[in-house]
């Protein structure tokens, strides 16, 4: 299962996630490394909603990468055999049925043995997301690239389930390790000044915009994977971690982020982690100019696998 040639999907006219082999039906997980899902789910947002239709979007931006990484030096898509799980059937208006509906379905790919990438949807699908994967792997360390904590409550809401939350829930409920949640590119303005202490509280280490521009990110990556050392990593992906400018197709963009290489860069300087599990979320295909947004979330998607099929080559 590597790629198909780019003639075929012409011919048959639809766009998995990189060309891949498509396995919806009965959850037919066994024997792959890396399952691609959508999960078209916004009933999360606070603020601007569309990104439900992101799994399409980055689909399609996907199509035209191709297989060989010419960084790790890696034949990304024969080094780790991949398919498109297809999307999870959420109900767009039920928050409780999604979620459970995400953590059946990616229950299903990491007890099958394999690790499963999200597409979303909202930030909010991160956090059955992690528990599926946490449950398998148990406490996690957590790569969060963000322009926001993700740490709010229900004191805005009344509903502890907002895409401004799956971070609450990973430190209280565990799903990440005591000292081992790294959140890159945070820059957002607060509801009030204790909002930082959930995360301080777990010991997370903040690397924040001011950070990235006295350290760079090439400084930053190796701190983090060096701390990280052997333990299963999540990496939670958020795109408005990206300055506005790199991925306008977001709902709740904050300036003086990220940039798009930057955000590669980080992620290519994981390089070593035992990568279990990644999301990249908030991409909002109607706010996205010239599919910027949809083809940088294609290209970090990409590099998150890169990373499996990197330490594929070197443990072998
Ligand atoms: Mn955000
Ligand atoms: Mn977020």
């Amino acid at each position: 299962m590597s790629q198909e040639p780019a003639h075929a999907y012409i011919r048959h006219g639809q766009t998995p996630f990189f060309r891949l082999e498509k396995k919806i039906h009965d959850r037919a997980y066994a024997g792959v490394d890396a399952v691609m899902l959508g999960v078209p789910w916004d009933g999360g947002t606070t603020f601007e909603p569309g990104a439900r239709l992101a799994p399409w979007a980055v689909r399609q931006a996907s199509a035209h990468l191709q297989t060989y990484h010419p960084w790790h030096h890696v034949d990304v898509f024969r080094s780790v055999t991949a398919a498109d799980g297809g999307n999870v059937a959420v109900p767009p208006f039920h928050p409780a049925l999604a979620r459970q509906a995400i953590e059946e379905e990616v229950s299903a790919i990491v007890e099958a043995g394999a690790v499963p990438f999200l597409v979303g949807g909202d930030h909010s699908i991160a956090y059955p997301a992690m528990r599926a994967v946490a449950k398998k792997h148990g406490p996690l360390a957590v790569v969060h690239v963000d322009a926001h904590l993700d740490t709010s409550g229900p004191e805005v809401w009344g509903d502890p389930y907002h895409h401004g939350t799956p971070l609450r829930h990973a430190i209280t409920e565990n799903l990440v390790a005591r000292g081992a949640l790294h959140q890159v590119g945070i820059r957002a303005t607060w509801g009030h000044p204790e909002e930082g202490s959930v995360a301080a509280s777990h010991d997370a280490r903040l690397w924040d915009m001011d950070a990235v521009e006295d350290l760079g990110i090439l400084e930053i990556g190796m701190r983090i994977r060096e701390s990280i050392g052997d333990r299963p990593t999540y990496i939670t992906f958020d795109v408005d971690g990206i300055d506005p400018a790199y991925a306008p197709g977001t709902g709740t963009p904050v300036p003086g982020g990220l940039t798009a290489r930057e955000a590669i860069r980080l992620i290519r300087e994981l390089s070593g982690i035992h990568l279990v599990g990644m999301d990249v979320v908030e991409v909002c295909p109607a706010k996205d100019v010239g599919d910027i947004t949809s083809t940088l979330a294609a290209h970090l998607l990409y590099e998150g696998v890169s990373l499996m099929a990197e330490e594929r080559t070197r443990t072998r």
